[in-house]
């Protein structure tokens, strides 16, 4: 029973929806215009880096996705404010109080679509200022530029499926403190999601989304939510794994390319681990597409596709570096890895959990290398693919050391202009 609910958390959610609105664009004036960190506006004390799992205040475990506790039935909220997912209790004003003792009784409300769409689970903290402006949107869900249109079949269980990866991606950026504007702020250097699908014409001609990234915007196509749809592609390409979370995990991978290497110190290092970003990219991808990636690829690159142009290394390579960090923190969190390894809050370093000692990018690769040999044999044992099914040479494991480095770098030098 639990077990269950853990696996489709919203299952139940998802029958009640009521909503029939069309495809929208968000456009909205935002109280936190000129905000570097669009999304994340809180002193920096008051985050810490929590486990995907957590507690209700009734003692049950609960998890990253999930809505209601199972044991007592409570309400529950992510609140990105303090990376946690609390239970709630009903205050006055269609609002929540968090019961996290630490919060002091701090409210929140609903986002919008979770209130009324279920297919989110995040708070937003309740604006005491008078005259603010009540924001609808949780801080994942404010990145949305346009949403499937949910008049049609199937589309809202799509959409739903979307926003849980693109919450599990959020997740990832907030813990590593990543810069996150929102494009209506900043146009400029903003980033933004759009959910499209492929349009039939009158004529039977197929108007085909390209899922991909361009100046700050992310477009996926929900196509890619239908697991037999994604597997069969993923059987076209030759792809060992796609999953939606890889999808979120790579595309953000070329935001962040944007805005840490580009035009940065970093650009020279990049160009000696990934190659020159000059070369011409539409030629460098129809060439992939014709004739493949070389017979040694597996020496140099994480996947066949890597080997398509530098920026497609970059943004493979930065999904994979966000698998392992999100991986090995809940695996540590469960005791799963040797000596826990976590991601301290202060320096974006991953630290000792008993000493507090620093990790060398060596060992938190070795324990990667230890983890996901255990998770692959894991699930042979039940007839599972494996779980992380690709082979990390030395050379691919400097080009994760490096986007540590930049991540780390910039984490430091954010947080003291915070
Ligand atoms: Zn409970
Ligand atoms: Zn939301
Ligand atoms: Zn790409």
């Amino acid at each position: 029973m639990h077990l269950h609910v853990f696996l489709y958390p919203f299952a139940l959610r998802l029958n009640e929806t009521s909503s029939n609105i069309e495809s929208y664009i968000y456009g909205r004036p935002s109280k936190y215009k000129e905000t570097y960190f669009y999304i994340w506006p809180y002193p920096w004390h008051r985050r810490r880096i929590a486990m995907k799992t957590y507690h209700c205040t009734c003692g049950q475990i609960t998890f990253f996705e999930n809505v209601v506790c199972v044991a007592c039935t409570r309400e529950l909220g992510f609140l990105p404010d303090v990376l946690l997912l609390s239970s709630l209790e009903p205050a006055e004003n269609d609002l929540f109080r968090a019961t996290e003792a630490t919060l002091a009784n701090q409210l929140y409300r609903k986002c919008q679509n979770y209130a009324k769409e279920s297919v989110c689970n995040w708070m937003i903290p309740a604006g005491t200022a008078p005259g603010a402006i009540i924001e609808p949107f949780c801080a994942s869900c404010r990145l949305n530029q346009t949403i499937p249109d949910l008049s049609r079949q199937q589309n809202h269980e799509l959409w739903a499926k979307m926003e849980r990866a693109k919450r599990r991606l959020l997740y990832s950026l907030l813990s590593l403190n990543l810069p996150i504007a929102n494009k209506l702020d900043d146009p400029q250097q903003g980033l933004a999601f759009a959910f499209l699908e492929d349009i039939e014409k009158p004529g039977g001609v197929v108007s085909k989304v390209m899922t991909g990234y361009e100046n700050g915007l992310i477009t996926l196509n929900i196509i890619e939510a239908d697991d037999l749809a994604r597997e069969k592609i993923r059987l076209a390409m030759g792809e060992p794994q796609r999953t939606l979370l890889g999808h979120f995990r790579h595309e953000i991978g070329h935001y962040y390319w944007d805005r840490l290497i580009r035009r940065t110190d970093f650009l020279d290092t990049f160009r000696l681990l990934f190659g020159n970003d000059e070369l011409d990219y539409m030629p460098a991808l129809q060439s992939y597409y014709a004739s493949g990636a070389p017979a040694n690829w597996r020496e140099n690159f994480i996947s066949a596709y890597s080997t398509a142009h530098p920026w497609e290394d970059w943004a493979e390579s930065w999904a994979h570096f966000i698998h392992i960090q999100d991986t090995l923190e809940v695996a540590s969190s469960f005791g799963l890895v040797g000596q826990a390894i976590r991601l301290d809050p202060g320096s974006a370093a991953f630290k000792s959990d008993s000493s507090g000692r620093e990790k060398t990018f060596e060992e938190i690769i070795q324990a990667w290398a230890d983890l996901t040999i255990a998770l692959n044999s894991i699930n042979r044992c039940m007839g599972l693919p494996d779980a992380y099914p690709f082979v990390l040479s030395s050379t691919i494991v400097k080009k994760f050391a490096f986007i540590f480095e930049v991540i780390s770098a910039g984490h430091s030098e954010r947080r003291a202009n915070q």
